[in-house]
């Protein structure tokens, strides 16, 4: 039997008993191309960049390629995922603690 546990609690989920949900999260550094952008200091840019990724070691490069792309998984317990759905981002608990009522 597979084992599951909440990436957020903790809690051990069992997959026979409960849901458990599967949340995967995909982020991709982007930049609009428009023309306002195509300035000669872009594409000294763009070269320089890639100059730097050539002389980069492997594990060096991939630290860099972290940083445009990224796809993680998390697996959620029920309660969990009600939370997380209502606020992915996590503003309401931040809010919470900025304003909280007196
Ligand atoms: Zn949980």
């Amino acid at each position: 039997m597979i084992h599951f546990s909440c990436d957020r609690c903790g809690k051990s989920i069992d997959a026979n008993e409960e849901l458990r949900y599967v949340v995967r999260v995909e982020v991709q550094a982007t930049m609009e191309s428009g023309d306002a952008l195509e300035t000669e200091a872009d594409r000294d840019h763009l070269v320089e960049l890639e100059e730097i990724l050539e002389r980069l070691d492997d594990e060096e490069s991939s630290l860099i390629s972290e940083d445009v792309y990224q796809r993680r998984r998390y697996d959620l317990c029920c309660s969990c995922y009600r939370k997380f759905i209502r606020d992915p981002m996590g503003s309401e608990t931040t809010s919470q603690f900025d304003f909280s009522p007196n």
